[in-house]
């Protein structure tokens, strides 16, 4: 007997492509969803692979594996950062395009979701190097982004020069400039205020109502954040300017511990001239992330990569409320601990939306070609993000769900709405 497509499994069927869609199993019987709605949901619509060629610095030549998957254009074009990692798989660009269909719904933004990335390793590259992946990259892709049908934006180890050499590439092949097709770009070049800022700001912002909803006010919370890249460094400096408490943030290389509380600008400055050396900073104590993340603490930001609060640890883990900078840093594992431990997790689809919602603000502004100030795109994040935020909380009330499964079921039920108005073609 022939089998089924799901004996056999796709490509993509890795453990965080299921971990993503356990979630939306988990949260379908909450979101009342059609079946047929339910099925086309589970597959992302589209998963390229290209295999791209860079001249190295020394003469030779590498060929690194890039992917980019679209999972649903229901409600525009697709939106997703690009990463270059070296444990990127077809897999995992699956599951975070699921992550970032959700999460653009959960804040009503018209996009679906998409993730790419370059399987290498960033920190070994030249920038000289760096740019000829990015530029043969967008080459490859060509067919597959552009304004109305896909949008890359930065996400580990690419940033706004990444941007710029995607949208320079993109637009001499049309033969005129295409700001749109890219976002986290530099402000030069049609970057919007406050993009680089946005996520990590968001995440503040989102714990920041949490903690009122709690009775804790944030300025009273001592902070552990992990990962001091473009959300963790700047949740990190957020929360202090909120009048909180950073007692330890650390990197790939591990982390500094001071329970009286860092000297931000001094770890940032040293950050800088020691490339990747957070653990060696002199003024705390040194942790391994995996002691980092078991420190006490009241609030625990995750802001690295996935995968981090796990079976193993989360049992240990001290804090009272954790905040997801990252995407997917808690396995389902975890996360049924840190419930049974009626500890709150504030989910990445809606923690660390900050970012794209600041992405649409500049694809709008880059369209319209008029551009707004800092203040009104940050006064319009915090709108946006504390809307969401509210919708999440009350549905989670209502029905008894973590606050995870309710902006789950808030991003599931908008797309399905909109896939069951259009009907599924033909
Ligand atoms: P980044 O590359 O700027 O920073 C990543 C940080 O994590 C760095 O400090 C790096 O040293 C650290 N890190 C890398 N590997 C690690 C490991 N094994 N253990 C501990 N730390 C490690 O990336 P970023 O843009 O800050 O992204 C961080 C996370 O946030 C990712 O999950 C990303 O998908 C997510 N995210 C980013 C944005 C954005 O706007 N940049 C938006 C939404 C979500």
């Amino acid at each position: 007997m022939a089998e089924t497509v799901e004996q056999v499994g796709l490509e993509w069927d890795t453990p965080l492509f299921l971990t993503a869609r356990t979630q939306f199993e988990q949260a379908l019987p909450y979101a009342s969803v059609p079946d047929r709605i339910a099925e086309r949901l589970r597959y992302p619509e589209r998963a390229t692979m290209c295999s791209t060629p860079v001249q190295m610095d020394d003469d030779t030549w590498r060929v690194f594996p890039a992917y980019r998957v679209q999972h649903s254009s229901v409600l525009g074009p697709t939106k997703g950062g690009i990463r270059y990692d070296p444990h990127v798989t077809l897999g995992e660009c699956a599951a975070l395009a699921m992550w970032m269909t959700w999460k653009c719904a959960l804040l009503r933004l018209p996009y679906g979701g998409a993730k790419g990335g370059v399987r290498c390793n960033p920190r070994d590259m030249s920038p000289a190097e760096l740019q000829r992946l990015t530029r043969r990259l967008t080459s490859e892709m060509m067919s597959v982004i552009g304004p109305q049908e896909d949008i890359p934006a930065p996400d580990m180890a690419t940033d706004e020069q990444t941007m710029a050499w995607m949208m320079d590439t993109y637009s001499m092949q049309k033969g005129y400039a295409v700001p749109e097709v890219v976002t986290g770009k530099p402000i030069s070049i049609g970057g919007s205020l406050f993009r680089a800022e946005a996520t990590g700001a968001g995440v503040v912002m989102v714990t920041q109502r949490a903690c009122q909803r709690l009775g804790r006010p944030l300025g009273d919370q001592s902070c552990v954040v992990q990962g001091f890249g473009k959300v963790g460094s700047v949740a990190a400096e957020e929360l202090v300017a909120c009048g909180a408490k950073v007692v330890a943030v650390s990197d790939v290389s591990g982390g500094t511990y001071n329970p009286a509380g860092l000297d931000l600008h001094e770890v940032t400055d040293w950050v800088h001239e020691h490339r990747h050396d957070l653990i060696e900073y002199p003024d705390g104590e040194s942790v391994t992330n995996e002691e980092l993340l078991e420190l006490p603490c009241d609030v625990l930001v995750v802001a690295a990569l996935e995968e981090q609060l796990t079976e193993e640890n989360a049992g240990d883990v001290k804090a009272a409320l954790i905040a997801e900078g990252a995407n997917g840093p808690t396995t389902l594992e975890a996360d049924q601990i840190f419930a049974e431990r009626g500890i709150p997790v504030l989910p990445d689809i809606l923690t660390n939306a900050g970012g794209v919602t600041v992405s649409y603000f500049e694809w709008v502004q880059d369209l319209g070609r008029l551009f707004w100030s800092r203040d009104e795109t940050r006064f319009k994040l915090r709108d946006m993000m504390t809307d969401a935020f509210d919708r999440v909380w009350h549905l989670s009330e209502e029905q008894g769900l973590t606050l995870r499964n309710a902006a789950l079921v808030a991003g599931i039920r908008e797309v399905a709405g909109a896939l069951t108005a259009r009907g599924i073609y033909p």
